[in-house]
């Protein structure tokens, strides 16, 4: 599932191919992604230029010359990719843009979303106005993070997957950013105290920059909106490596489920 990372690095490719751009024509070939289509899609998006991109957690924002937003998400299977052939049943939207260039929205289990939204304020829009604290922003830090997570009795991995608290952040970079703060997966959200909130929130931002300047990840079928596929899955130091080497002290990665997703980590460094 693509995460913040991915989505960046989606979105910086969009921006740098399209920004100022017209969008000719919009094709779509269903009726229905995860919610069903704008009906008048086509009539707001045609001949309209795109004049910037933008993310917040886990959607791209397509900003028009008109105000109206497109908001993109990639669900669990969405790729967007440029040109090449296309993808048949699965591309769902394809963009024909000024200049030449084709983007296609392909996802094949259909968890996606394409919803225009007014452009005046879209950070009250539903989808958007009950997300967490942006972990790239410039206010997020160690005291921010305490403050969301006082009171809380979950683990502190099921804090970091709570859109509400921190947005952008799924299974794979909070087991990362957990393992590189020494922070037990297990350990009760609440209880963290200053210090390994500190470390946390420095983990967090660590991880997620490190992932976008390889250009995302690329488990299962991601891959960036270049088509270039990302290569920061070779960095992971305990996400799907159970049984293998910690890097940090040589015991076994271990692998628990919490809430339904698997955990990866290990029982002597993170505690
Ligand atoms: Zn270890």
């Amino acid at each position: 599932m693509p995460e913040l990372p991915e989505v960046e690095t989606t979105m910086r490719a969009l921006a740098a191919r399209l920004r100022g751009r017209r969008v000719l024509r919009l094709e779509r070939r269903t009726a229905r992604l995860r919610e069903p289509l704008a009906v008048d899609l086509e009539q707001m998006v045609n001949g309209r230029r795109m004049v910037d991109f933008s993310r917040r957690a886990k959607y791209i924002l397509i900003h028009f010359d008109v105000p109206e937003i497109l908001l993109l998400h990639l669900g669990m299977s969405g790729r967007l990719l440029f040109d090449g052939p296309p993808q048949g049943r699965h591309e769902h939207l394809t963009f024909h843009c000024e200049g030449g260039t084709v983007l296609r929205f392909v996802d094949p289990r259909r968890f996606g979303m394409a919803l225009l939204i007014a452009g005046s304020d879209p950070a009250n829009h539903p989808r958007l106005a009950g997300l967490g604290v942006e972990p790239l922003s410039p206010e997020f830090d160690g005291e921010v993070l305490e403050r969301l997570l006082r009171g809380r009795s979950c683990s502190i991995k099921a804090a970091l997957l709570d859109q509400r608290l921190v947005a952008g952040i799924g299974n794979i970079y909070a087991c990362e950013a957990l393992f590189r703060a020494g922070i037990s997966p297990r350990r009760r959200a609440g209880n963290l105290g200053t210090r390994r909130c500190r470390r946390l929130a420095r983990a967090i931002r660590e991880v997620l920059e490190e992932a976008i300047a390889a250009g995302g990840s690329s488990l299962r079928d991601y891959v960036g909106a270049d088509g270039r596929i990302g290569n920061f899955q070779s960095d992971f130091r305990v996400y799907g490596r159970e049984g293998e080497a910690c890097p940090g002290c040589g015991d076994g990665v271990r692998r628990i489920v919490q809430g339904g997703r698997s955990t990866f980590f290990c029982g002597r460094c993170q505690r």
